[in-house]
C-alpha cells in the first residue's frame, strides 16, 4: 500500500485525497462539501464553480435574461389574473384586453 502523507502535514498519512487537486489531505485539512471531498475551501469553490458554470456558461448575461424572462411572465401572470378578475366579476371585459394589448404592443 502506498502512503501518502498530507499536504500540509507532512508528517500526517492522508486519509483522502482533494476531488478538485487530487492532492493528499489528512482528516484535519479535509474539507467535506456536498460536492465532494477537498484539500481547502479554496478547492471546494474552484469545484462548485466549475459545476454552476456548466449549468450555467455565463454568469452575467443569462443572469439578465432569466431575469427579463421572469419579469415577463411575472406580468404575463398578472395580465392573465387580472384578465380571469375581470372577467371572472363581470366586469368590464374590454378593459382587460385593451391592458394586455397596451402592454403586448407597447
Ligand atoms: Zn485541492
Ligand atoms: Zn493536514
Amino acid at each position: 500500500m502506498q502512503e501518502k502523507y498530507c499536504l500540509n502535514h507532512r508528517d500526517v498519512a492522508a486519509v483522502g485525497q482533494c476531488h478538485q487537486c487530487h492532492k493528499p489531505v489528512c482528516g484535519k485539512c479535509l474539507v467535506t462539501a456536498p460536492n465532494g471531498k477537498f484539500c481547502s475551501p479554496e478547492c471546494q469553490k474552484k469545484n462548485q464553480n466549475f459545476k454552476d458554470g456548466y449549468k450555467e456558461p455565463k454568469l452575467h448575461g443569462p443572469g439578465l435574461v432569466s431575469q427579463l424572462a421572469g419579469l415577463a411572465v411575472g406580468v404575463g401572470v398578472l395580465m392573465l389574473l387580472i384578465h380571469g378578475g375581470v372577467r371572472f366579476l363581470g366586469l368590464n371585459f374590454l378593459a382587460g384586453v385593451d391592458m394586455i394589448g397596451k402592454v403586448l404592443g407597447k
